[in-house]
């Protein structure tokens, strides 16, 4: 596109991760999402054949998966600068949203498992840094059949009653816990994850309150998995249910024992401790470059129909339109690049920060799809042309990881 990206002052170790990512966004990841998206039965994008894993093994090729997993064990944090790191992201999500959440989902259980002293589990980060084939896929598992909102608002003073209680119980028996429950049909890379971090229910009658984190690999006795969910957007993320039956883990798998959960509660009662910075930064990251993709499919569009004898960009709605779609995409990147900065330097984030830039980013690729379908008049509503995929791929963000509703009522309180 003809006009300029306002960091001109990129350095050039940015630049040419911004370059990079731009080329693996444009010639893999966005027409092996449009081929995904195609597919019919969402089991033939898990499919060992499949496309998806060219855009998994390159990005593994590209070493981009290693970003924020400890140098001793072979990863990159700490020699990636953040913002090459943001840019990079926002690539992909230009790229393709559902494909972007997949492979940044996929390292969910190993940037835990990277932290561990305990040889079996750092082992699970290793093999993932050194996976370039895609064996090695986690998952980020925390919505229930029963309990979607309710994870988002757990932290709530009321979400402490037996009522809110996940169904995924661990009970502890010895030096071991027993799984039994299940997660739903939204776990995203489900039917295809190795390894998990799972949240489950360590004491019933604190509801939400008394919940952890284990992270665990996904062929222990009692696990399976359901179908390839079927839906409306983002078709090339694989999600699916992931059931536990009697499942026996260590104690070392769980991140906290109930003791450490209950001290923890008392400890940050009321602070704002990041459990909805985190993911929504890279929500916002992510839709941020969606939408900025819608923007550029408009004007691309716009400037090759030819209608009433001219391009249609020489119409004055239609440049307005392009013009109001600009500021909001140039808003989206602004605010989503000064939180996710914000997020890298502070632990815990801002959940007001972090909560907002996800539904503005995700808003705005909806918002400016929509009207970039308007642009593309009867075309933009078939198959022929990407921009009808991002609409539905923009659809799907705004209750991915959180509806907004649910995520800005629940950032309210630290206000
Ligand atoms: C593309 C995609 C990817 C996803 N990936 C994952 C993943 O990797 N792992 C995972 O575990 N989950 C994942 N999810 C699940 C997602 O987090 C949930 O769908 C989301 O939290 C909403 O839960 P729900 O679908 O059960 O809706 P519900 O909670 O049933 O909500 C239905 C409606 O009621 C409203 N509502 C609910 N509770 C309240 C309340 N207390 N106050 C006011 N309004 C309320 C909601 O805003 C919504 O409009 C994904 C979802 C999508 C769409």
């Amino acid at each position: 596109m003809a006009y300029v990206d306002l960091d001109y002052d990129l350095t050039e170790e940015q630049k040419a991760a911004q370059d990079m990512a731009k080329r693996f966004a444009l010639e893999v990841v966005r027409p092996k999402g449009i081929a995904l998206d195609k597919l019919a039965d969402p089991a033939d994008v898990a499919d060992k054949g499949s496309e998806l894993w060219d855009v998994f093994r390159t990005y593994r090729e590209l070493g981009l998966h290693k970003r924020g997993l400890p140098q001793a064990i072979g990863g990159l944090a700490g020699s990636v600068d953040p913002y090459s790191s943001y840019l990079i992201n926002e690539q992909l999500g230009y790229g393709d949203g559902g494909l972007s959440i997949s492979l940044s989902a996929a390292g969910s259980p190993f940037a835990y498992a990277g932290l561990s002293e305990d040889p079996e589990i750092r082992g699970w980060a290793e093999d993932y840094i050194n996976d370039t084939s895609g064996e090695i896929v986690g998952c980020w598992a925390i919505t229930e059949p029963d309990h979607g909102s309710d994870w988002v608002h757990s932290g709530e003073e009321n979400m402490g009653q037996e009522k809110f209680a996940p169904q995924l119980r661990a009970v502890k028996k010895g030096n071991e816990y027993i799984l039994n429950g299940q997660k739903s049909a939204w776990v995203s890379n489900g039917t295809i994850a190795s390894h998990a971090s799972l949240h489950v229910s360590l004491d019933p009658s604190m509801g939400m309150h008394g919940t952890s984190v284990c992270i665990l690999p996904l062929d222990l006795p009692g696990i399976s998995k359901g179908k390839a969910l079927n839906k409306h957007g983002q078709r090339a993320l694989n999600q699916g249910e992931i059931f536990f039956e009697d499942v026996v883990i260590p104690e070392k798998y769980m991140m906290m024992d109930l003791a450490t959960v209950k001290d923890l509660r008392q400890a940050t009662m009321g602070v704002d401790v990041g459990f909805i910075a985190g993911p929504n930064t890279g929500m916002a990251t992510t839709f941020a470059g969606v939408a900025w993709s819608a923007l550029d499919e408009g004007i691309r569009y716009a400037k090759e129909r030819i209608q009433g004898g001219v391009p249609i960009f020489e119409h004055q709605s239609i440049k307005l339109k392009l013009m109001r779609m600009f500021q909001l995409v140039e808003a989206a990147k602004s605010f989503s690049r000064r939180n996710f900065m914000y997020t890298v330097n502070h632990t815990t984030g801002s959940s007001p920060h972090a909560v907002s830039a996800k539904a503005f980013a995700t808003e705005t690729a909806f918002n400016v799809a929509s009207e970039a379908m308007q642009i593309h008049g009867g075309n933009g509503l078939t198959k022929e042309y990407c921009i009808e995929k991002i609409l539905r791929d923009a659809r799907a963000s705004m209750i991915e990881d959180g509806t907004n509703e649910s995520l800005l009522i629940s950032a309210a309180g630290f206000l």
